[in-house]
């Protein structure tokens, strides 16, 4: 079991220290999940950093994922760059690397399951069909596919409306309703990154995701899938999206420039735009002394701290 490799990787590794407070809770786990489409750009720096630093100074496990689930989008080489950035980035991670592509069996049992519970069904709907309902799903298959149609896909079936659930940061969050069922297995065969996100977050034992704020409107349909594969509950946390100046969004998809500045300013630059006073003193510091500085500040704020805002322009 890859669960069971994982947690023996994670017993060998000396004990967190941990105040005596705390000794009887369970150890934090948090983890950093980049999709190999591309090197690691100044977005995902954030989510990389802000995870760690969360982690760390919980005195927690930091756990690397490649969520390389989607074949078609992942780029040659570019897990390795992310790695050697890690590193230069002074990013320790615990235990093995997990690698969504050697995880379809998983993936798959949790469809069964799904399917067995009535919580999934198969869908005939091509896109253009969807597209001419506005782009959302409008529940066409929910019911039995019509006479002729053939499944090209499998949904979730989810609730009008999902409860409230509390982001670290940003408080109580509501779901958009408007989403419709999401796919959980794609026409191509591909398992959506939804299920493939909330399976192995189980398995990797993760008590805490702190992640990219785009990714803050999927969360209550994950804590859903959470709660129908019977897995532990999460604790969620949006750190700010970094938008261009003209306001859209940052992000690997739109092609955006890997991070190529020094793994110091990499530190300085994103800890600034996470709403941290920087030192001038560190300026042109290497990764390991922005890494010790932040982490010794991180420990002092409790719980953590707060960025300031759901989204940042990365500064020209
Ligand atoms: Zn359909």
């Amino acid at each position: 079991m890859e669960s069971a490799r994982i947690h023996q990787a994670m017993s060998s590794l000396s004990p967190p220290i941990m105040p005596q407070a705390q000794a009887r809770k369970k150890p934090v786990v948090g983890r950093f999940a980049p999709s190999p489409s591309g090197p690691l750009h100044a977005g995902s720096l954030i989510a990389a950093i802000g995870s760690y630093l969360s982690a760390r100074s919980q005195s927690g496990l930091w756990l690397l994922r490649m969520e390389d689930v989607d074949g078609d989008r992942v780029r040659p080489g570019a897990a390795d760059t992310i790695l050697r950035q890690l590193e230069a980035l002074g990013l320790d991670w615990d235990g093995p690397i997990c690698w969504q592509s050697q995880r379809h069996d998983y993936y798959q049992q949790a469809l069964d399951h799904l399917i067995k519970e009535g919580d999934a069904y198969p869908c005939a709907c091509t896109r253009q069909e969807i597209r001419q309902h506005g782009g959302n799903y409008p529940g066409t298959c929910r019911h039995g596919l019509a006479a002729g149609r053939t499944a090209r896909s499998w949904r979730l079936r989810v609730p009008q409306q999902f409860p409230v659930w509390k982001d670290r940061f940003h408080g109580l969050q509501n779901t958009p309703p408007e989403q419709g069922d999401p796919v959980l297995l794609r026409a191509d065969n591909y398992f959506a990154y939804l299920l493939a996100c909330v399976v192995d977050d189980g398995a990797q034992g993760v008590s805490e995701v702190i992640r990219g704020g785009d990714l803050r409107t999927f969360t209550g349909v994950q804590r859903y899938l959470q709660s129908l594969l019977h897995l532990p509950r999460t604790e969620y946390g949006h750190l700010p999206l970094l938008c261009n100046a003209d306001g859209s969004k940052l992000s690997k998809s739109s092609q955006s420039p890997a991070w190529t500045g020094s793994p110091g300013q990499g530190w300085e630059t994103t800890l600034g735009l996470l709403g941290w006073d920087t030192p001038a003193e560190l300026h042109g510091a290497s990764a390991e002394q922005w890494r010790n500085w932040a982490l010794a500040e991180a420990r002092g704020k409790t719980p953590f701290w707060h960025p300031p805002a759901t989204s940042v322009t990365l500064p020209l």
